[in-house]
């Protein structure tokens, strides 16, 4: 009550961290946000976690860049780089925007002109709004006339999205959050919902209390497991042969759904045969869970009237992370649990944007709404609205782009506010790519660690400083609205790129993010019955949303599958290891995240005073039986090392690891996590290993 007397106004926003989409409101004081309320929006029912409520005050932070900065020409550009976050200035001088951008855009030019187009690549980010996501790959697309252009969908649900467009036509979910409430069963698996999307997890508390069935999949053990009624501790990198064992189970128990299988799905035959090797007896030993368990889940799964299963970065961030999401979706597919309120399958995005950013074509292989860019009738639709020739092949992943900068064929990129030095695997290799770089324009509102790699800074607008669409997990559309000004020059998001394509010889006329949405429209039929209007009315609208008045649809896949034939396709899945398996010298295994206080590599929470209070230092949770084998108590310090790097961090005693897993949340630049992680990449969604990696551990 004392905030909403002080407040001049109060905004209506969504969250900027995770892909829940929390609807809340920015209480506002002289170009201050005072506090953050959570707001009844359909993801969140009033309810924030400690990012979305305490997470805002980085935006008035003294380390915000609020002028445009050019590298000094004596300033070399280290590979391990002195994290000097207070003085910016030492290898950088202030320029104005003018000046900043036209050494921005030449050095861009110069390389395209001598390299040619595949020269140059971008990557965009999953935390700017829609329409800034959209110009982001249209810029790549049309100016550098490259498909060169990612975020970090590719480090998140790449492998998810690949599966689940080969197998059901669309890389979305197929059931909101809140469908928790219509279902009997629910399944977590590779998935921490405290942690990372903790308003999800009340939604799957509550449901666990009203007597829901919930059953917990996780090689470690976290907070979510208290509410389950069976947790299948698994052992890591095995979730294949855990799921075909299940799936093997259910159809020895004939507990198909057969009437589903005939009607709605293809290549039934040919995966029955294939699990016919994967009993559960067999399995087992393989997983960890005992055959009697894997036997009474299939039962539990496959009987229930509604089964719905929700999975994350477990499963995804592995050199297998296709082949596991296929098995979620053969499991779903034979027991015809999809296409019906409270059942169905829900890959938990990762940031606010992410599902967006995907959408409107982030993506080197595909234009908006996974439209394929080597489909010739699909570039010729995209090449008369643009106005261009675009590249007919498709372009190079986050993880290929870093190999083909070492290789030479990549020298200029330009970033919009993503931190490859701290978010890619294998940081030094990483690193050193982005240090050989020729030209490199950031776009960011921080110092961040790429930024450090520079050679031209613009500084940007933070989340509540502009408007814009996100999109959350649950395909909700949802407005963000400027709630204050950016500090000193900082500039929005959307007028730096529209300054750049001027610049790189775009004639873009558009006045703002409405301008921009409209377009996106006319290209995607997934929202074309959104307009801008009813999004400032009604603040959220899920899609697909095919016409005007259409109310959108938060349950899909009831009639038909949008494939071809209006089927869905089974394929199975082979069981094979991890890339980089624990022996003599590197024993045990590494496992990567985040924590609930903490946002991806840290920029904004680290730099959010509550946020970073909480969780100020570098940690690694370590089973006690460990730490006591290596002479530690808890709280001591401890080296770890891979075959790639090293890092030094304190340590956490956790139970809920197995003694030969340790756990590094990859958001501390003092003990990076990826300095440690593998880049070997799944064949198909082009994602690292970063769930698994071999590693070795000592006294600090
Ligand atoms: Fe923000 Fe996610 Fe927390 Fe909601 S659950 S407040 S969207 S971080």
């Amino acid at each position: 009550d004392v905030g909403n007397q002080l407040a001049d106004k109060q905004v209506h926003s969504v969250c900027p961290y995770c892909g829940v989409g929390c609807q809340l409101t920015y209480h506002v004081k002289d170009n201050s946000i005072l506090f953050v309320e959570g707001r009844n929006g359909p993801a969140n029912h009033n309810r924030l976690c400690v990012k979305g409520r305490y997470g805002f005050d980085y935006v008035t932070h003294r380390q915000r860049l609020t002028k445009p900065l050019i590298r000094r020409s004596d300033a070399p550009k280290h590979i391990e780089m002195d994290m000097d976050y207070n003085n910016p200035l030492r290898d950088f001088r202030e320029a104005s925007w003018e000046e900043a951008l036209e050494f921005a855009t030449k050095g861009l030019k110069k390389i395209h002109k001598k390299q040619g187009p595949n020269g140059l690549a971008g990557f965009g980010s999953a935390k700017g709004s829609n329409e800034e996501a959209y110009l982001f790959q249209k810029l790549i697309r049309t100016a550098f006339n490259t498909n060169n252009v990612d975020h970090c969908t590719r480090l998140c649900h790449a492998s998810s999205v690949a599966a689940l467009l080969q197998m059901i036509g669309s890389g979305a979910v197929s059931n909101p959050v809140a469908d928790v409430a219509d279902a009997e069963v629910i399944v977590l698996i590779g998935s921490n919902p405290t942690s990372n999307h903790p308003v999800a997890a009340t939604f799957f508390k509550n449901a666990a209390r009203d007597g829901k069935t919930l059953i917990v999949m996780d090689p470690r053990k976290t907070d979510i497991a208290r509410y389950a009624d069976h947790v299948l501790q698994f052992n890591p990198d095995t979730d294949v042969a855990m799921l075909n064992a299940i799936m093997h189970a259910i159809i020895q128990l004939d507990l198909v759904d057969h009437n589903f299988i005939e009607q709605r799905t293809e290549g039934y035959t040919t995966l029955k045969k294939h699990l016919q090797d994967y009993t559960p007896e067999r399995m087992a030993p393989i997983c960890g869970i005992p055959a009697e368990t894997l036997y009474e889940v299939a039962r539990i799964y496959a009987s229930a009237k509604g089964s719905m299963i929700f999975w994350g970065m477990g499963v995804s961030q592995h050199i297998h992370g296709t082949d596991n999401a296929r098995c979620l979706i053969n499991l779903a597919l034979i027991t015809g649990q999809i296409g019906r309120p409270g059942c169905g399958l829900h890959p938990l995005r990762g940031q606010n944007n992410v599902q967006g950013a995907s959408d409107v074509g982030l993506i080197p292989m595909v234009y908006p709404d996974y439209q394929r860019v080597d489909n010739a009738e699909i570039r010729k639709k995209f090449e008369a609205l643009w106005q261009t020739t675009l590249d007919p092949n498709p372009g190079l992943t986050v993880v290929e782009i870093m190999h083909a900068i070492h290789d030479g064929n990549i020298q200029g990129m330009y970033i919009m506010g993503e931190n490859p030095a701290m978010s890619d695997p294998n940081l030094n290799h990483a690193r050193t790519a982005l240090a050989s770089l020729k030209h490199l324009v950031v776009q960011d509102i921080f110092m961040t660690e790429t930024a450090h790699y520079a050679d031209v800074i613009l500084p940007a607008s933070a989340f509540p400083e502009k408007t814009g669409t996100f999109t959350n997990t649950d395909r909700r559309v949802q407005m963000g609205r400027q709630a204050i000004d950016s500090p000193g020059e900082a500039r929005q998001d959307l007028d730096i790129l529209l300054a750049m394509a001027k610049g790189l010889g775009l004639q873009w006329n558009y006045t703002g993010p409405r301008d921009v949405f409209n377009e996106m429209r006319q290209v995607m039929p997934s929202i074309a019955g959104i307009t801008w209007e009813r999004l400032e009315a009604e603040s959220a609208v899920t899609y697909p949303c095919s016409h005007e008045g259409d109310s959108g649809e938060s349950v899909i896949f009831q009639e038909q599958f949008p494939r071809a034939g209006g089927k869905a396709a089974l394929i199975p899945a082979a069981f094979s290891h991890a890339d980089e398996l624990p022996d003599d010298d590197y024993p045990y295994i590494l496992i990567t995240g985040r924590q609930l206080e903490h946002w991806h590599t840290g920029a904004m929470t680290r730099r959010a005073s509550v946020l970073n209070s909480l969780e100020p230092e570098a940690v690694a949770m370590v089973h006690p039986d460990l730490l006591e084998q290596i002479g530690l108590h808890a709280g001591e310090s401890i080296r770890i090392r891979s075959r790639r790097g090293e890092v030094v961090t304190g340590t956490r005693s956790d139970r809920g690891l197995n003694p030969g897993q340790i756990f590094l949340p990859f958001c501390y630049y003092e003990a990076a996590a990826n300095m440690l992680t593998n880049d070997a990449l799944d064949p198909d969604g082009k994602i690292p290993e970063f769930k698994f990696c071999a590693i070795k551990i000592e006294q600090a």
